[in-house]
């Protein structure tokens, strides 16, 4: 599959019937969950596209694109239900076909209108039902267990929301992370939070039995923080270089992420100089198309899709340097950047 499908697909959606799909939440969400060319992909899911699902192939209009595309089947552990009454599916949810995502706190510090992140809708689906503000550890074990069992899950990514602590996450996800790991000695585990205030923290989680951690800052342009991510701005970029340094000492080179998100008004080519620094310090930038979710202020302003030229050009210029040094997502063996669904940097040698 061509780079260029790969990154137009993200943008522009296709039409396709995807049972496991989301609806808001953290990350790049409002998508469905499909195995396209071979891997996982999760694409919007839009009535307009001129890209379709048929026949198992992706087609371009009446064109057959000669690329194989399955949706993600729901997974059994979907029709269960803890032993006080809570669905799995509102616990954590599947990503692609062998991921298992949680947001382990559902709400956000910076979720008030004048700090949240304007492309995020964490607490959308928690309006809507469609997941508990709080997973306990007990909960995530009792369905992580059930999701490795039965549906094959092979790794598993826990993010949260901001809260208030100065631990910023970090004590909630080790917590987690050491009951999932009793229940599934050996599943790979990426955590997810803010720079923590307290550097201790990421050797916390890293003793917990976390193999990866992804601390992400969005964008690397000032200007942009200030704008996009007004809450989160107010950490400086100099707490990020410290948490992104001391998570790889204490994690490993290539097992820290970060997304850098492509369409928020960013100079392309800073982008680029700014994870080729990344890539030079062991952190590997998972760079994903900006997505204006329905529930998020940018969809509500009606904020418009990235170019899907300009995420060519960046996807493929970012992967070239993680290849130059010797880095795949893979690599990192749990997260987002292992997963690869939301981005099309595996397509292009990353
Ligand atoms: S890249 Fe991250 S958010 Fe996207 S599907 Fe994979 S695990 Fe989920």
């Amino acid at each position: 599959m061509s780079v260029g499908t790969r990154v137009d697909v993200a943008i522009m959606g296709v039409r396709a019937d995807a049972p496991v799909r989301r609806a808001g939440g953290a990350g790049p969400s409002d998508d469905g969950h499909l195995i396209m060319g071979g891997a996982g992909a999760a694409i919007p899911l839009n009535p307009d596209s001129p890209y379709i699902v048929r026949d198992g192939s992706l087609w371009l209009g009446e064109t057959d694109l000669g690329v194989p595309v399955q949706a993600v089947r729901r997974p059994r552990f979907y029709d269960l239900v803890t032993a006080d009454g809570v669905p799995y599916e509102k616990i954590a949810k599947l990503h692609g076909a062998d991921v298992l995502a949680t947001t382990v706190v559902q709400t956000c510090v910076r979720y008030g209108e004048a700090d949240r992140c304007r492309f995020c809708t964490i607490e959308e689906s928690l309006r809507a039902g469609a997941t508990v503000a709080a997973k306990t550890p007990a909960q995530l074990a009792e369905v992580a267990e059930a999701a490795v069992r039965l549906d094959g899950v092979r790794q598993m990514v826990m993010t949260t929301g901001t809260t208030s602590g100065p631990d910023r996450g970090a004590r909630v996800l080790a917590r987690s992370v050491r009951a999932v790991l009793e229940a599934v000695p050996g599943l790979p585990v990426q955590v997810q939070c803010e720079p923590p205030a307290d550097l201790s923290w990421i050797t916390t989680l890293k003793e917990a039995g976390a193999t990866a951690i992804g601390i992400h800052i969005e964008s690397l342009d000032e200007r942009v923080r200030g704008r996009w991510t007004p809450g989160k701005a107010a950490v400086p970029r100099a707490a990020y270089d410290a948490a992104w340094d001391e998570a790889v000492r204490v994690f490993g080179r290539n097992r820290v992420s970060t997304y850098l998100l492509v369409g928020l008004g960013e100079d392309p080519g800073e982008l680029v100089e700014g994870a080729a620094e990344l890539i030079g310090r062991g952190v590997y930038p998972f760079v994903v198309p900006f997505r204006p979710m329905k529930g998020s202020l940018a969809g509500r302003d009606g904020a418009p899709a990235p170019s899907p030229r300009v995420v060519r050009e960046v996807t493929e210029q970012v992967a070239a340097l993680l290849r130059a040094a010797g880095m795949t997502g893979a690599d990192q063996r749990a997260g987002c950047a292992a997963c690869g669904a939301c981005a099309a940097l595996a397509v292009a040698g990353g």
